[in-house]
């Protein structure tokens, strides 16, 4: 689950990870309230989406005075930004942040993350902050430095220490380097988060080391223990048919191609997909019903992808395992009769019942094309979407 920098920022403030003054503004006449409020000689005001780029897109302006806070409020509130995370479509803004300008002195880059490779947090640090990380890592990767973290132990004073040496922080800032740094990852585990980024981390003209930036996204898998951080979520963030699959417990994932695929199994799920990618066509989601999954439960995913308009053509690819074939075939007949189906559909069933579900589909009077095995599936659905 992904959150504001706002709300990110009240959580690091609860940690005492350091952070400029700020308050949010769901309105022009909130923003200049705020700025007032805050009382500072410059006020930054920032777009609240969720996606990074905001600042090269115009959604991060600088007002010397509350009238150029009320001028860039009026700007980018309602505006569709459209940054290099947010897709071509972008996303529309409707909170800001209103915060106090800042005297930097350098940009940091700071990330942690749970790196699959050692099993392990890896902080992560450079000195070229404030830029595209990913092409730091991809044209000068010596200028990234990592710790990697014993979680028994937690990151340890050294290690923070050393990565502060290694992006050259001042010295007399160092403790407060470190401070931050210690108190980030006990955010970070405390929390459950899945990724913790702060570009740009800075140093300014009056000795302090704050975040700027903030991201955090958290490991939805965890969030049952955490109700102050579900209460965050931004249902105007998240995609309708992910919010939709997510009431229903599916695991639904959106993508930008036009072959809706039901499949059971995440490990399927991923091979159909590049099964499609494989004979030239390109998945309109990823979908795991699950092992246990009932025909209400099949119906509703069914539906969720035919509620795609950019969906042309579906794959069904089941093997009934613990899953049923013929609860799947019900399902489909199911959300079929409910809201139509104009569209080729290819089915391949494999597994416990497989019979009762052809016997199922067979009857229903729907215009389906069986397949006898995964690459005949893509192949067919493919060819028939073209
Ligand atoms: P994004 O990463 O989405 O572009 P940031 O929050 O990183 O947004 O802001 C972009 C840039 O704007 C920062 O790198 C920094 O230079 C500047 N900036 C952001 N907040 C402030 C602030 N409070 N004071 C001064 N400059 C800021
Ligand atoms: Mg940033």
């Amino acid at each position: 689950m992904n959150i504001h920098e706002y709300q990110a920022k009240e959580i690091f403030r609860s940690y005492n990870v350091a952070v400029p003054n700020s308050k949010v503004a769901f309105s022009v006449d909130e923003a200049v309230d705020a700025a007032k409020e805050l009382g500072s000689s410059v006020s930054v005001v920032k777009a609240q989406i969720h996606a990074g780029g905001r600042g090269n897109a115009g959604g991060v302006k600088i007002a010397k005075n509350t009238d150029e806070v009320r001028d860039y409020a009026n700007e980018i509130l309602g505006k569709t930004l459209v940054t290099h995370q947010t897709g071509p479509e972008g996303k529309e803004v409707k909170r800001l942040l209103v915060e106090e300008g800042c005297d930097i002195q350098n940009e940091y880059y700071l990330g942690l993350v749970l790196d699959r490779a050692t099993s392990r947090v890896v902080m992560m640090g450079s000195e070229e902050g404030g830029t595209e990380i990913e092409e730091v890592a991809e044209e000068t990767p010596e200028k990234i430095f990592k710790e990697v973290i014993d979680p028994v132990t937690g990151l340890t004073p050294f290690q923070a220490r050393r990565l502060a040496f290694n992006l050259n922080i001042p010295d007399e800032l160092l403790g407060k380097a470190v401070k931050f740094m210690m108190s980030l990852y006990q955010l970070f585990v405390e929390k459950d988060c899945s990724i913790a980024e702060i570009n740009p981390l800075v140093t300014t003209g009056d000795g302090e080391v704050l975040a700027l930036d903030a991201k955090l996204n958290f490991d939805d898998n965890a969030l049952f223990r955490h109700k102050d951080i579900v209460e965050f979520r931004d249902l105007d963030e998240e995609d309708d048919k992910e919010i939709e699959a997510s009431k229903h417990d599916l695991s639904y994932i959106a993508l930008d191609g036009n072959i809706g695929c039901m499949v059971n199994g995440a490990g399927l799920a991923m091979a159909t997909m590049d099964i499609i990618k494989h004979y030239g066509g390109e998945p309109a989601n990823f979908l795991d019903v699950g092992g246990g999954a009932t025909a209400e439960k099949v119906t509703e995913a069914f539906k969720i992808i035919l509620s795609d308009d950019s969906v042309q053509g579906i794959l069904v690819n089941i093997f009934g395992g613990i899953m049923k074939c013929d609860v799947i075939a019900e399902g489909v007949v199911e959300a079929t009769k409910q809201v139509g189906l104009e569209i080729p559909l290819v089915v391949r069933l494999e597994g416990t019942n497989v019979e009762l579900g052809k016997k199922i589909l067979d009857e229903s009077g729907l215009n389906i094309t069986s397949a006898d095995s995964m690459a005949d599936g893509a192949e067919k659905i493919v060819s028939l979407v073209k």
